[in-house]
């Protein structure tokens, strides 16, 4: 049975989840907003920081190591007095009072009158031999972010639908050349988008292959090991990068009850990062946005945060409004 005084010590004024620079940015405002903060991390605090080596975009960190700034985002939540601890939020949901209940995998239930989801999302694998390994070797995900890494290089994109071919574009303003390699003849993206493709003297399209590995030695990737489709035959593409983009998926499954998402399973926020339930607010990664960057997942955080005190505040004045007309 649950007492009092375990109730209290289970219940915040928000609960954040996840705690990549989306969550850090947003507990360290909240903590610093006096409000009772508690951030739930499945794994590490930093979320895909930790699988970034160098990051050189960060403003006012002309570099710094993935890992680094994970800990200074940390250590400045925490000293904001935001909470954080390890465990993996299996449900949030809305119960009748307005308050939302978390549920996690070692089965502890907290509760708070708002939550701010910032779980971020998962880039879709190849899952072939090689990618964990050369990932950040040669191995991304995120054009923006590496492809400064590959000025003057040769370099494959693998992927056939929109973002495959306007990063392979944005991705020829650094590299020397650029392939496409898709399984299929033929595009999936937009005409448009295939039209600036084609266009593009840097990039030269493999058709028809699948990458059945990535190989390399110490300096990182050096080839990628491919399958005609068609014709069953064996290749083999000297580069030096591989950007994988066959999908990437939103962190949402723990969202109990409907809420507004687009095509692709991206939150859909107004501009105070409320999403379609109220109470419950999203930042970062799995929100529809025009770029992901940590620089937008501090920035929606900390609008998220700042909107949440006003929610707050606002629900505990129309709380008194009720209470005095009932006593009246
Ligand atoms: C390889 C790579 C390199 C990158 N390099 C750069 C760069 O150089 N510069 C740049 O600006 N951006 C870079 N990015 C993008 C940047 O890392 C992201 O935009 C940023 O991390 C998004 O922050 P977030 O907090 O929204 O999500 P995330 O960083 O993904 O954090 C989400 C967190 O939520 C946790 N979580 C998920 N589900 C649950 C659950 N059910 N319960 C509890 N916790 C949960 C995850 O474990 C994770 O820690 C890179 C991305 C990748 C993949």
């Amino acid at each position: 049975m649950t007492d009092h005084t375990e109730r209290d010590a289970m219940t915040y004024d928000v609960i954040i989840v996840g705690a990549g620079p989306a969550g850090l940015c947003a507990g360290m405002y909240a903590g610093r907003g006096m409000l009772k903060t508690l951030i739930i991390e499945r794994g590490l605090p930093g979320g895909e920081l930790l699988n970034t080596e160098k990051i050189e975009d960060y403003i006012g960190f002309e570099s710094i190591l993935g890992r680094d700034l994970a800990e200074k985002m940390a250590n400045h939540a925490l000293k904001f007095g935001a909470e954080i601890i390890t465990d993996t939020v299996d449900a949030v949901e809305r119960t009748a009072d307005g308050d939302f209940t978390v549920t996690t995998a070692l089965e502890k239930v907290f509760r708070a009158p708002a939550v701010i989801i910032t779980a971020g999302g998962t880039p879709t694998k190849l899952g072939v031999p090689g990618e964990a390994e050369y990932a950040g070797k040669g191995v991304s995900y995120c054009a923006v972010c590496d492809g400064a890494f590959f000025r003057g290089e040769t370099i494959a994109v693998v992927g056939g639908g929109d973002a495959a071919v306007e990063e392979a574009d944005y991705l020829t303003r650094y590299a020397e050349k650029v392939y496409i390699v898709h399984r299929r003849d033929r595009l999936r993206a937009s005409p448009i988008i295939q039209e600036r493709a084609f266009k593009n003297p840097k990039i030269e399209f493999v058709w028809n292959k699948v990458v059945e590995a990535i190989e390399g030695d110490e300096r990182g990737t050096q080839s990628l090991r491919l399958t005609d489709t068609v014709t069953g035959d064996e290749s083999s593409l000297a580069v030096t990068g591989c950007f994988i983009f066959i999908g990437f998926t939103p962190n949402t499954g723990m969202i109990r009850g409907h809420y507004e998402h687009d095509a692709q399973g991206y939150v859909v926020t107004d501009t105070h990062m409320r999403t379609s339930i109220p109470g419950l607010f999203a930042a970062g990664d799995l929100r529809v946005q025009l770029t992901r960057q940590i620089t937008t997942a501090v920035g929606d955080a900390t609008t998220a945060a700042i909107a949440v005190e006003k929610y707050l505040t606002e629900r505990r004045e129309h709380s008194k409004v009720q209470a005095a007309a009932g006593a009246t």
